[in-house]
């Protein structure tokens, strides 16, 4: 027979071993679908434990071996989860959204424009194609953003008037919250601010939806001011890795882009967006030490940008396939102080009004900002 450990909410040790090791699931096919390839997090399925939902890889090659098992849903949808055997509780899985069901006048599934990410998150790549995946010198290591493609699963480019229709029927039919609109980055010199301009400015005529753009720095900062007043409220300029050695060799197209243009695009944002409000993200576990992450996120935070730090997870399919992920102490070290130091300069995932860092599902970090508040 099986021992319960009582908790009350999930700790932030479980949630970050979930995202590390992730988790074998009986059946892959309970709630909503989960996605193999594509941006953002693939080869995972969103679930939901004691109110907190999350992004736990289940397609990956570590997760094949993790001590974390769930089980088939009972007649209620809930699903027990055991660690090695030991049983912790009860989880269960966010549904498969009504706006799937639905197709466009040109015939496309809205499930091929935009997808359910954690519980209440719209997200879309509004292009499914990027200058720098064309070849395996310059790819990004972790990226999937072709596979999704090739699978047709989804399409290469979303028009503004796709997005427009699936984020009203999203917010409609299932009470999608915020959205967030990532690209591949595109040739011109934009790099991708101009269609996300665009499909902000079509989604937010359609329906009152808070917005997440998400790309490299522009050549012009006066960018920044156009997508604002196209309605995108939050932005994301993602670095991925902080020190020059690691993110040459793990995005040696994007590292040609440099720290200091990072910065001096930041610099530009926060003033357009507001403090807490211009965003990055950081994936721990591909060689940057703990202290080199927190040295950086020290920097960005006192730009008034929020470091999103999630843990690295290998996706089937690119280079880093076989990569190992981080341990859950190596996000706890990280996170810890993170949280601490977020909480002492007044930034917070809660006060973020759209995007990754209020979605929060690929990191515990938002959970360890709010013990530091409790
Ligand atoms: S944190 Fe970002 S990438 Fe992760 S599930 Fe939420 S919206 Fe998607």
């Amino acid at each position: 027979m099986s021992q319960t450990i009582p908790r009350t909410l999930p700790t932030a040790k479980l949630l970050n071993e979930l995202q590390t090791f992730g988790a074998r699931v009986v059946d892959p096919k309970a709630g909503a679908a989960s996605r193999l390839g594509g941006a953002g997090p693939s080869d995972h399925k969103a679930l939901t434990i004691d109110g907190v939902t999350i992004m736990v890889p289940v397609h990956t090659k570590p997760a094949s071996s993790s001590p974390y098992l769930v089980e088939l849903p009972d007649a209620q949808g809930a699903s027990r989860i055991s660690r090695n055997g030991i049983d912790m509780g009860a989880i269960t899985f966010p549904g498969r959204p009504r706006f799937y069901d639905l197709t466009t006048d040109d015939g496309i599934p809205y499930s091929k424009i935009a997808v359910l990410h954690g519980a209440d998150v719209l997200a879309t790549t509004v292009l499914q194609s990027c200058v720098r995946y064309q070849s395996r010198e310059k790819t990004c290591q972790f990226c999937a953003i072709g596979e999704s493609l090739a699978a047709g699963s989804t399409i290469e480019r979303k028009t503004p008037a796709h997005l427009a229709a699936v984020a009203k029927a999203a917010v409609e039919l299932d009470g999608v919250k915020h959205m967030v609109m990532t690209t591949g980055t595109p040739p011109g010199k934009d790099r991708g601010a101009s269609i996300l301009a665009e499909s902000a400015a079509a989604v937010k005529a359609a329906v009152a939806l808070p917005i997440q753009a998400q790309c490299e720095p522009p050549d012009d900062d006066a960018w920044f001011a156009r997508l604002r007043q196209s309605g995108v409220d939050t932005l994301g300029m993602h670095l991925e890795a902080v020190t020059p050695e690691v993110r040459a060799r793990i995005m040696p197209g994007k590292a040609q882009v440099p720290l200091e243009r990072y910065f001096s695009a930041f610099a530009a944002a926060v003033p357009v967006f507001g403090r807490g409000q211009v965003s990055t993200y950081i994936l721990a576990g591909l060689g940057d030490t703990a202290d080199a992450i927190l040295e950086m996120s020290a920097s960005l935070i006192a730009l008034g940008v929020y470091p999103f730090v999630v843990p690295f997870v290998p996706i089937s399919g690119t280079p880093l396939a076989g990569h190992p992920s981080p341990t859950a102490d190596f996000m706890h070290g990280i996170l810890a102080p993170l949280a601490d130091m977020l909480v002492q300069a007044g930034m917070s995932a809660a006060s973020v009004k759209a995007g990754c860092a209020k979605c929060g599902a690929c990191s515990s970090l938002s959970t360890y900002e709010q013990r530091r508040h409790a």
